[in-house]
C-alpha cells in the first residue's frame, strides 16, 4: 500500500492495492472527513466515543443507554456516544423496520417499542454486513456512498415505501435529512404533531434543535 497526497481537489488521499486504487475523497462543504492512523487496539480505544456496540448489548443495557437521555431516535442512534456504529442511513433503515417515527423521544418509548428497536438495530445491521461482504467479496467496491440498492427509505424520497407503496418523506435540518415514511412510522403526516409543525415551521438547523422541538 502507497498512500500518496492526491492533486485534486476533492481527493483528500489515494491508496493504491495490486487489485486496484481507493482515493478518500470529500464532496461535503464542511470539511468533517479525517483519516486516523493509529498502533494497535490500544490506539483504537483513543477513537471510542464510548457509546455500546448495540449489536452486543443485552437487552437491559440497551433500554438503559436509550433512557439514559431523552432525545429523538434519530438523534439517539446517531450519537456515537449512546449508540456505536449506526450513522445515517442505517439510523433511516432501522427506523423503518422497526415502524418508529425519527422524532419519538426516547424517553418515552414503550417496553415493547424499545425491544422492537433493539431487535431491528441488530437484524438491520447483521444483514447489511453480510451484504457488504458478500458485494466487496465479487468486486473490488468501485463507489463508496452510504445509499445502497436495497435500502427501503434512506436516498428515496419521493419513491414508494416497499412496505406501503406511500411515498416516503424527508425532513431536513441544517445539513442532515431524515428519510421516513410517514404511513409506517408516524400513522401518517397529520397524527403526528411534532412532524406537522416541523413540516409548517423552520426546519431544526441542528440534531439538537430538532430534540428542543420536540420537546415543546
Ligand atoms: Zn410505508
Amino acid at each position: 500500500m502507497r498512500p500518496r497526497a492526491s492533486e485534486g481537489q476533492k481527493s483528500l488521499a489515494r491508496f493504491e492495492f495490486d487489485s486496484g486504487v481507493l482515493v478518500f475523497t470529500e464532496a461535503g462543504s464542511q470539511h468533517r472527513a479525517a483519516l486516523h492512523v493509529v498502533r494497535g487496539e490500544e490506539g483504537l480505544h483513543g477513537l471510542d466515543a464510548g457509546g455500546p456496540e448495540v449489536i452486543d448489548a443485552s437487552p437491559q443495557a440497551f433500554a438503559a443507554r436509550l433512557r439514559s437521555e431523552n432525545h429523538t431516535l434519530k438523534r439517539a442512534l446517531t450519537d456515537p456516544r449512546l449508540c456505536s456504529g449506526i450513522g445515517n442511513a442505517y439510523s433511516e433503515e432501522i427506523l423503518h423496520r422497526a415502524r418508529l417515527s425519527p422524532v419519538a423521544l426516547t424517553q418515552r418509548l414503550t417496553a415493547e417499542e424499545t425491544a422492537r428497536l433493539r431487535q431491528e438495530v441488530r437484524e438491520t445491521l447483521r444483514e447489511w454486513v453480510e451484504r457488504l461482504h458478500a458485494a466487496a467479496a465479487r468486486e473490488f467496491p468501485e463507489k463508496v456512498t452510504a445509499f445502497r440498492e436495497g435500502m427501503a427509505v434512506h436516498g428515496r424520497c419521493g419513491l414508494p415505501c416497499p412496505r406501503c407503496g406511500a411515498r416516503v418523506q424527508r425532513i431536513r435540518y441544517a445539513s442532515n435529512e431524515t428519510n421516513y415514511c410517514a404511513q409506517c412510522q408516524t400513522g401518517g403526516l397529520r397524527a403526528d404533531r411534532a412532524i406537522s409543525r416541523l413540516l409548517r415551521e423552520d426546519w431544526p438547523r441542528t440534531l439538537d434543535e430538532l430534540d428542543a422541538l420536540k420537546k415543546r
